[in-house]
């Protein structure tokens, strides 16, 4: 008897459509590499909330250059571009991109940002503000804020919103755009419509004076943002794990990681309930070439070693938890995670 021909698949298997969320938090730690996080499950008490993400990949930081800085690596991840170190969502030849935010407005998503540098910072303006450079600039990318539709803004950075050299009060202008406008995330219960929360004149201190702001002002958001069940796409910076790495203090890095955690812990509380939140945790760039070098597991100790006060350009990796997380595994660039988090909100 001859034999069969074996069956022709005539059918090529349709490509697997990954679930929509209909909610984003994506959540950056500022140069928060490996290592910073391997030193702060060291110290910590308990177990990370990073821990219970299922779903990992690794991110390449670099911008038009090896090593990047805070605002190409920022519009990267906002607007799908490389850029050049110092560009704030602004492409290789100053060309203005449309940020995720922007994007998610033309949706009718409600969005957020929140922040513990200034919001007027390399990464959060980034999502919001277009400038060449990003020296100087707080003022102006303050006024750009006031012509978006951003429901929630968080961070530090008063000055630059009051009376300027233009002759203009920007709180002001937003009182009467509606936006509860306060200098303290101690506002109880209440859950306004729009919100913006300035907690110091320029940059916030460090955790010991700033108290638990981040994961308050985190909770707040997305309390604001998911009133009658609206789509959202908000933006959490813990600018200061990077400002530890500068600074080549690990205790610096491991306090500001260990607050920003905490931040991770309450979106990904929100996301577990909801359902429909994908929620993605990474970071920018890694800071002082980190490494674990010394420590005690009983005594909850570590010593960092550093070989730069700068960036590097070792990969970063990325968390995902909800719909679509299944898009965030593997070795990606930077720019993959707007084309990612763009398409899943189509
Ligand atoms: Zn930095």
């Amino acid at each position: 008897m001859a034999c069969q021909e074996p069956t022709t698949i005539t059918t090529i298997p349709e490509k697997i459509i990954p679930p929509k969320p209909k909610r984003i938090i994506l959540m950056i730690g500022d140069g928060m590499g490996l290592s910073q996080i391997t030193a702060t499950t060291v110290v910590a008490e308990q177990p990370l909330a990073l821990e219970q993400f299922k779903h990992i990949g690794l991110v390449k930081t670099h911008s038009t250059k090896l090593i990047t800085d805070s605002a190409a690596s920022a519009t990267a991840m906002a607007t799908g571009k490389k850029t050049y170190n110092g560009a704030i969502a602004m492409g290789v030849d100053q060309d203005t991109l449309q940020t995720i935010v922007e994007y998610a407005e033309t949706l009718t998503w409600k969005t957020g940002i929140v922040t513990t540098a200034t919001v007027t910072h390399a990464t959060p303006a980034s999502f919001y503000g277009h400038q060449p450079s990003r020296s100087r600039v707080n003022r102006k990318i303050a006024a750009q804020f006031m012509t978006k539709d951003i429901e929630v803004l968080m961070g530090g950075g008063w000055t630059y919103f009051k009376d300027g050299l233009d002759g203009r009060d920007l709180i002001d202008e937003a009182r009467q755009k509606g936006y509860f406008v306060t200098n303290t995330i101690e506002v109880g219960e209440y859950v306004p419509q729009k919100m913006i929360c300035l907690v110091s004149s320029e940059l916030p201190p460090r955790i010991k004076e700033r108290g638990d702001f981040l994961p308050k002002a985190t909770k707040k958001t997305i309390d604001i943002l998911s009133q009658n069940n609206a789509s959202f796409f908000m933006v959490v910076e813990g600018g200061q794990i990077d400002w530890g790495g500068h600074q080549n203090k690990g205790d610096y890095i491991t306090e500001e990681t260990i607050d920003f955690d905490k931040a991770v812990a309450h979106a990904l509380a929100f996301a577990q309930k909801d359902k429909n939140t994908l929620v993605l945790v990474t970071a920018d760039h890694e800071t002082g070439g980190c490494s674990v070098a010394k420590g005690s597991l009983k005594k909850k100790e570590v010593t960092c070693a550093f070989t730069t006060d700068y960036h590097t350009g070792t990969m970063v990796p990325i968390f995902a938890y909800g719909p679509g997380a299944t898009e965030f595994v593997g070795i990606m660039d930077n720019t993959d995670i707007f084309h990612k988090m763009k398409s899943l909100m189509n």
